[in-house]
């Protein structure tokens, strides 16, 4: 049985799934919180369901890892024999910069521009990096295949993803639009052309990622030539806790007229605004949605949330010169059907109509469009962790 293991090694969780790459099914599957403090512990489902919760050492990340190959090799929680029936290990990586359109096997190269990317995700790349070191000094006899989230949307072409900076500046500092969420956008893409059961290659998508982070993807040919994050996961879209697009004159103005230092702008900007700055609320959707027939600021929070969507979705068609469809994803595109009304509600120009009951209906994995309706509109549940299975699979394998 070939086995594929994914790793999603954050700053204070790490995730994984094992998948049986015969039949993609996840053979089990953990998460570690709060990673580092007292009451870490991981969560480990089997696929027979069976479920347990397991203290980990408060320690380095290392003994964290050593927890979890003891858990998946464990005569009785677990579902693996020997370490070699694991035939390698795809681990997600933020940020690839300009230097990886694919996904790729680890070596020490790739280690090192991985580390080279850091500091334009600081957040990420340097845990990212952490799990990939633990995992080679478990197994280092696998193969180790880094996963890009930045990967996909390297086919943007450069007059999208140049800003209109100084060149020299641009150059000198790498900053450009990278774009994020791109497994999601990628697999989701993928699926909507399975259930087309047309070629990728001959659809025009704009994939809206809308969970925690939103972003919004316009694809062509298969490839992403558009989308909504930037330089980083700031840009774009309204977001639980970030703002999406502002003036950068603000930043300058809060600066010199406020004295706001860059750390207390930072913190503003991506956990202080979006949906819990607007509503003073909260920055979970589902808290908006209780509350927004009485509440004017919820109600607000969720009519800009919805706008700015629409304009990317005008602004994306006008760039794919029309779609095929539109694809809904992630915890709010898959549960939330009042915001997936508002935001078609006035796209009909496009050839979007929803099927009201179908879009009540909790679909997932289905059409929601009116029958009649040139345009499909699609809900797809992401699954980022097969996606990154998948791409490990076709990296050993070629
Ligand atoms: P992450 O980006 O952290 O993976 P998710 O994809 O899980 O996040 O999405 C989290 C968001 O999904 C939250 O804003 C939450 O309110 C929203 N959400 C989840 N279920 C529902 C629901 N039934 N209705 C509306 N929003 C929902």
């Amino acid at each position: 049985m070939p086995v594929i293991l994914t790793i999603n090694a954050g700053s204070s969780s790490i995730k994984y799934q094992c998948f049986d790459m015969h039949t993609e099914e996840c053979l089990a599957k953990g998460h570690v919180d709060r990673l580092l403090s007292t009451s870490a512990e991981l969560f480990y489902t089997r696929r027979d369901g069976v479920t347990h919760r397991i203290p980990v050492p408060q320690t380095a990340h290392e003994a964290v890892f050593q927890r979890i190959f003891e858990i998946l090799l464990h005569p009785e929680k677990g579902i693996l024999r020997a370490p070699d029936e694991i035939q390698a290990i795809g681990h997600r990586v933020v940020h690839g910069g300009s230097h990886f359109a694919a996904s790729t096997r680890i070596t020490p190269e790739v280690e090192k521009t991985i580390e080279q990317c850091a500091p334009l995700a600081p957040l990420h790349n340097p845990f990212n990096l952490r799990g990939i070191r633990a995992c080679q000094t478990i197994l280092p006899d696998i193969p180790h295949v880094a996963v890009f989230d930045t990967a996909f949307h390297q086919t943007i072409p450069d007059y999208a993803h140049i800003y209109a900076l100084p060149h020299t500046i641009s150059e000198q500092y790498q900053i450009r639009q990278y774009g994020f969420h791109g497994i999601s956008h990628q697999y989701v893409a993928m699926r909507a052309a399975e259930m087309f059961g047309s070629p990728l290659k001959t659809l025009k998508l704009i994939t809206c990622h809308l969970g925690n982070g939103c972003s919004i993807t316009a694809i062509a040919d298969g490839k992403s030539i558009d989308t909504s994050m930037g330089f980083t996961p700031l840009q774009g879209l309204v977001m639980g806790t970030r703002s999406g697009d502002i003036d950068p004159a603000i930043i300058l103005y809060l600066i010199r007229e406020h004295q706001m230092t860059p750390d207390q702008i930072d913190q503003m900007l991506n956990h202080q605004s979006g949906l819990i700055g607007v509503s003073g609320i909260s920055s979970d959707l589902r808290d908006l949605i209780a509350v927004h027939e009485e509440n004017r600021r919820a109600a607000l929070a969720i009519d800009i949330f919805c706008y700015r969507i629409r304009q990317y979705i005008g602004k994306y068609a006008a760039v794919l010169d029309g779609i095929d469809a539109l694809v809904f994803t992630a915890g709010i595109g898959e549960n939330a059907p009042l915001i997936r009304a508002r935001i078609c509600e006035k796209l009909g120009f496009l050839g979007v109509h929803l099927d009201q009951a179908k879009n009540e209906g909790n679909p997932m994995d289905e059409a929601i469009h009116h029958e009649t309706a040139p345009v499909s509109v699609l809900v797809i549940p992401t699954n980022e962790e097969l996606m990154i299975a998948r791409d490990t699979l076709h990296v050993i394998k070629s």
